[in-house]
């Protein structure tokens, strides 16, 4: 028997007090009444979609469900991401380590997620839960480590949408992908062995861009007006000289077919300028799927494109029209999302589950709501770094709580570990959130660290930074260039304030504890991942 093998029973008998090192296997099994873990993760959903968090769209966001998880448990004011981007997030979370550890370190990593390292999944594995994951896992690699696998290729599709099963052959679903998901989740839970505790990771590729909504829901905001952020039209003024550089606008570089969802047979001439896109989403649609998105954009596309010809609309109203399309079909596939946490946990409680199960809500990232003007994330500004993090554990946490300690999606996979009774590996960089959970603690840490490497995918450079409940530093390396923000002062970001004197103190501090924790995480130095990170 391996160490950790030793230890991890060793803790196990000591926190749930049984004889599991009798050798009376069966009922070692029978008395394993360790916590089930569903973690519900969703692709893309940025805090401000998300009405419990009480953000801009708090009377929009439709997500009753997730707001009762946060009501009967936990929301996380301060719960951010490692590196703003999906499969470094999920690799994350299931090594518990930051990206230059874990090797994931940006979506284009050439061999995918290395699937021989540690991971929480497979401890718990060999400890007797019985796992599945089922949904988006953009980690280009095979899920190791799970009982049971089944997810979309890359990025997935909406409608009709293909899943990997485990032979590596697909199989094409009819019908809406967070539903299908969903129905996948709860049969593999029905057919589960009731005798172990599980873990269940059902992972939604929603609400990611191509932002498409399930059919029954596209008139779901019809005749409503979604409020606009305050820096829709941001000039990015006091700020790095890369952020007018960016390919994330709304403005300049949402693509009218495959984002806003405008049918080139629908143009009827008029001059849009930008990129068009493929019709990735309408092209998978069969002959009664057409007809109702018809139905639904037709004649909102056609009153548009009659405007735009005619002159009505200015640059703005243009930025305007793309922003309601935009969150319209966002929070649409939020809405889908919604219902499915509330398919799950109603399942928990029919089949007497609830109780003795751990229900989380997360999401990979979160994203630009136009916010700056932007869709996307990876810049490590808040809308982006900041990730939902709401939790339900029956009897541990007291219902409605809202901590304030700054957590981050390396935490996952050792309070994963803790809920299960097992013990980390000592290089897992991530803390456990379980002593803030039980509230015997209120803080985890003062300061969490950030790195983002994709070598220039929507031109948004490598950068690095550090913050603490108050302010926010990040270094960008490209152009040698820091950038500071005092989030109580300016909680959107307009104004850098490195450089500023009558921050000369903080800044220096800042500074020295940025440099101190690329120590303690052992970061690599930035030529190292600088290779081909120059840009046109
Ligand atoms: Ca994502």
């Amino acid at each position: 028997m391996k160490l950790s093998s030793i230890l991890s029973v060793a803790v196990f008998s000591c926190v749930f007090g049984i004889g599991l090192l009798r050798s009376d296997a069966q009922d070692a099994k029978k008395s394993d009444e360790r916590p089930n873990i569903v973690f519900i993760f969703s692709d893309d959903h940025a805090l401000n979609a998300i009405s419990a968090y009480g953000g801009r769209l708090a009377g929009t966001a439709p997500t009753p469900h997730i707001d009762q998880l946060a009501k009967e448990g936990a929301i996380f004011n301060n719960s951010f991401c490692a590196n703003s981007i999906c499969g470094p997030s999920r690799a994350n979370i299931l090594s518990g380590k930051h990206s230059h550890k874990n090797g994931f370190m940006r979506n284009s990593e050439g061999k995918g997620f290395d699937q021989s390292q540690w991971t929480f999944v497979k401890d718990m594995g060999k400890s007797g839960y019985q796992s599945a994951v089922i949904g988006k896992w953009h980690l280009m690699t095979d899920p190791t480590g799970f009982d049971y696998w089944e997810i979309l290729p890359g990025q997935g599709n909406y409608y009709n949408p293909d899943f990997i099963q485990m032979d590596g052959s697909r199989k094409r679903e009819h019908g809406y992908v967070t539903d299908i998901t969903t129905d996948k989740a709860l049969k593999w839970l029905d057919g589960r062995d009731k005798e172990k505790p599980f873990l269940l990771m059902c992972q939604y590729k929603a609400p990611h861009r191509t932002f498409s909504p399930a059919l029954r829901h596209l008139n779901l905001f019809d005749g409503v007006n979604i409020p606009e952020p305050d820096s829709l039209f941001d000039n990015y003024e006091n700020r790095s000289g890369e952020l007018p550089k960016n390919e994330m606008e709304i403005d300049r570089h949402f693509w009218w077919v495959y984002d806003l969802k405008i049918r080139k047979e629908e143009m009827d001439g008029a001059k849009l300028t930008g990129t068009m896109g493929p019709p990735i989403e309408y092209k998978r649609m069969d002959a009664e799927q057409k007809k109702v998105w018809d139905a639904h954009y037709g004649p909102l596309n056609k009153e548009f494109i009659k405007d735009f010809k005619g002159g009505k609309l200015s640059d703005k109203d243009v930025v305007r029209w793309k922003y309601q399309r935009y969150m319209k079909n966002y929070l649409g596939t939020v809405k889908s999302v919604d219902e499915c946490v509330g398919r799950v946990t109603k399942y928990l409680e029919k089949n007497g589950l609830s109780k003795n199960t751990i229900v989380i809500y997360s999401s990979d990232q979160g994203f630009y709501l136009g916010e700056h003007g932007w869709y996307d994330k990876r810049w490590m500004f808040e809308e982006s770094f900041k990730m939902p993090f709401v939790i339900k554990w029956p009897g541990v946490i007291k219902p409605g709580s809202r901590p304030d300690a700054m957590i981050q999606n390396i935490d996952y996979a050792p309070t994963f570990m803790e809920m299960a009774g097992l013990k980390s590996p000592a290089d897992v960089q991530g803390l456990s959130l379980v002593p803030v959970l039980k509230g015997e603690k209120k803080d985890l840490r003062d300061i969490v660290y950030y790195s983002y490497y994709e070598l220039g995918v929507h031109r948004v450079p490598q950068h690095f930074g550090v913050r603490t409940k108050r302010y926010k530093l990040f270094y960008i390396p490209d152009t040698k260039e820091w950038q500071m923000f005092d989030l109580e002062k300016d909680p959107q970001e307009m104004r850098s304030i490195y450089g500023d004197e009558s921050y000369k103190e903080v800044q220096e501090d800042l500074v020295r504890r940025y440099h101190q924790i690329r120590k303690d995480v052992e970061a690599p130095s930035y030529e190292a991942h600088a290779a081909r990170r120059k840009r046109k």
